[in-house]
């Protein structure tokens, strides 16, 4: 199985290390996903490993998962890059991965504080005006690094999380291994269209992230638009009678895109993944089309200083 064979994943970011387990559990024992989006940042990888353990040792084989995990911003120096991946691989149980994605493309220095920022992750260094403690390692070295991966067999595929064209057009200038996909923000407030076009023309696929803008870390409590509530979202909904999520994963399907939404509730969780019995006319894609806003909710801006998207 490839990246391209696959319709949506489930996303694990913010799953709380003690129903992380059970929520992959259900997904693939109860709700037929076959792709699970994990991170080493995500700080739930041994308890999703132990959910793998047991469905792998049960009904699901393992080919027929698809699980995506991340290379962190401090195992970017080429000699950190296979010891972090052999303890993503330890603690998600795994002899494989199907695809190991370099998270962003900065590099930063080992944490020294076990300390969490607002965003659940390790506080990362910052100077005294606030700018990121980077590392200097270039995305060269860390890819070459990641290609090592695949040739000693730890990954089937590699590829990029929120890179941009430029970044992505210095990547092809010197891969020997292509990367499998881009997984970037898309939603109907954040479209990227000429970004989805341009891998595409490349050959990378692109999966989706936040793909109804990850409600639960923004939306009203950081006075954000919550994109279901959006009256086109609503209306096309009760056309088709889905809900609003529905209508947005269908969209990004309807892209080529392939979105990972996550969520922790059994229902939820069936209901994003039934989508597969209506299909957006062309006039549902048009009217989404036009929502966008160019809104990235996960802005590194607000955490490192760093403009990485402008
Ligand atoms: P998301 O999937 O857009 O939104 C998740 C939120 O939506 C949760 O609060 C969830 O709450 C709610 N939700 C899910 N299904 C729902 C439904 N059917 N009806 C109503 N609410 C629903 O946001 P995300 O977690 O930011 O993104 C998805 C995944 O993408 C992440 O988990 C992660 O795997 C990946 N990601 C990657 C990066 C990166 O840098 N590469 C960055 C961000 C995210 P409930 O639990 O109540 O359902």
């Amino acid at each position: 199985m490839t990246i391209t064979d696959l319709k949506l994943g489930l996303g694990t970011w913010k799953a709380p290390a003690d129903k992380a387990g059970a929520v992959v559990e259900f997904a693939l024992m109860e709700a037929e996903y076959n792709h699970i989006d994990c991170a080493a940042i995500y700080r739930n990888e041994k308890e999703i490993g132990e959910a793998f353990a047991r469905v792998f040792g049960s009904s699901r084989k393992r080919e027929d998962v698809f699980i995506t995990s991340k290379l962190w911003n401090t195992e970017h120096k080429a000699e950190r890059v296979m010891p972090a991946c052999k303890n993503t691989l330890a603690d998600l149980q795994l002899d494989y991965l199907d695809l190991y994605l370099m998270h962003w493309g900065i590099a930063i220095p080992p944490n020294e504080s076990e300390a969490l920022n607002v965003h659940g992750r390790l506080k990362e260094q910052l100077d005294a005006n606030g700018y990121l403690v980077t590392e200097k390692v270039s995305v060269c070295e860390t890819w070459e690094a990641m290609e090592g991966l695949v040739k000693a067999g730890l990954v089937k595929a590699i590829g990029v999380a929120n890179f941009t064209a430029p970044m992505i057009q210095d990547l092809l200038s010197y891969t020997t291994i292509a990367p499998a996909t881009n997984q970037i923000e898309l939603h109907p407030y954040l479209q990227q269209t000429a970004l989805v076009e341009y891998c595409h023309y490349n050959n990378i696929a692109v999966t989706a992230y936040s793909p109804q803008g990850s409600p639960g870390n923004y939306g009203k409590a950081k006075n954000m638009p919550v994109i279901a509530e959006d009256p086109v979202i609503m209306d096309i909904a009760k056309r088709h009678r889905k809900s609003p999520t529905q209508i947005m994963i269908r969209w990004a399907i309807q892209r080529n895109t392939i979105p990972i939404p996550k969520s922790l509730d059994p229902v939820h969780i069936k209901e994003n993944i039934d989508v597969f019995d209506f299909e957006l006319s062309a006039d549902d894609m048009q009217a989404i089309a036009t929502l966008n806003r160019d809104l990235h909710f996960v802005n590194p801006y607000a955490w490192w200083k760093i403009p990485y998207f402008n």
